[in-house]
């Protein structure tokens, strides 16, 4: 059977969250490169948004910053509003906002639990949510979300972030069985250890030790997640659907 065939807009939309630093905003930058008009979702650095816009422009390509907290469904929904009305109809959505807290639980508070579950768990949700709705008419779409090594390889003090990824990967996979017959995929890329903001204080202590567990022995650059991501996103991948793409370097393969 051959793939279903659906005009597509004159210029793809796409919507990424977290997408003022980080792997969002490398994502972002790789979607403008390769023709969409991006939404640039972040929840309060402007300045890093503008740079992000700034950037995109200079590469020809449209962006529109969306400031809004994930965590909020009405927030969400205002923020897919002013995209449909801004740049069109999304056609791929990448869910990269995200936090940690990294601490024992039993040194740890409530809050440090729910706080990096609202935003890593229902933050995707809220965005998937508002994205099928606008996808589903047009039997068309792409959605990405960010997982981590840390959903199958937590570190110490992780049970909070492990538990929000590895819950992200089932819902992946629950969605990608919802969509299929809709003509959408369902994805998401598990990251290694990435040279961003998250990172720093790790990196700042980052070992032989933890070096020796990847296999290419070295920390990867936002961007090659964003390639990733992309061609997940991209029509290239259009027989992928329901996966985790481990982009982790080899992590603890030997
Ligand atoms: P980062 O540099 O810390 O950037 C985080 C981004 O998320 C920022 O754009 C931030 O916006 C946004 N954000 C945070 N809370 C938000 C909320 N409630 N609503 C909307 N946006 C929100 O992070 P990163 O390292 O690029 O990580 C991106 C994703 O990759 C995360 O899901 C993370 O778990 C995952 N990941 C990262 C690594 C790594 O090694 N870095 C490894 C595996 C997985 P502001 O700028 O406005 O604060």
């Amino acid at each position: 059977m051959s793939p279903p065939v659906s005009d597509p807009p004159s210029v793809p939309v796409a919507l990424v969250t977290g997408a003022s630093r980080g792997i969002g905003a490398a994502t972002a930058v790789e979607l403008a490169r390769r023709g969409f008009s991006v939404g640039l979702n972040y929840l309060q650095d402007t300045v890093a948004a503008e740079r992000v816009q700034t950037e995109i422009t200079a590469l020809g390509g449209r962006s529109l910053p969306l400031p809004g907290d994930v965590r909020d469904p009405a927030q969400v929904a205002r923020m897919f509003a002013l995209l449909d009305d801004t740049l069109g109809p999304l056609s791929v959505l990448v869910t990269a906002a995200g936090i940690t807290r990294d601490t024992l639980l039993g040194a740890s508070t409530p809050d440090d639990f729910s706080a990096v579950l609202s935003t890593n768990l229902d933050g995707v949700v809220n965005v998937c949510r508002e994205a099928t709705r606008r996808m589903i008419p047009h039997r068309r779409g792409s959605i990405v979300a960010v997982s981590s090594v840390a959903a199958s390889h937590p570190g110490r003090g992780q049970s909070n972030y492990a538990a929000s990824k590895g819950a992200i990967e089932s819902f992946v996979r629950a969605l990608a069985v919802e969509l299929a017959p809709r003509s959408i995929r369902v994805n998401a890329v598990a990251p290694g250890l990435v040279r961003t903001d998250m990172t720093a204080a790790l990196r700042a202590l980052a070992s032989d030790e933890l070096l020796r567990r990847i296999l290419l022995r070295r920390i990867a650059e936002p961007i090659e997640i964003a390639r990733v991501i992309a061609f997940l996103a991209s029509p290239d991948a259009s027989y992928v659907t329901g996966q985790v793409y481990a982009v982790d370097g080899g992590f603890k393969l030997e």
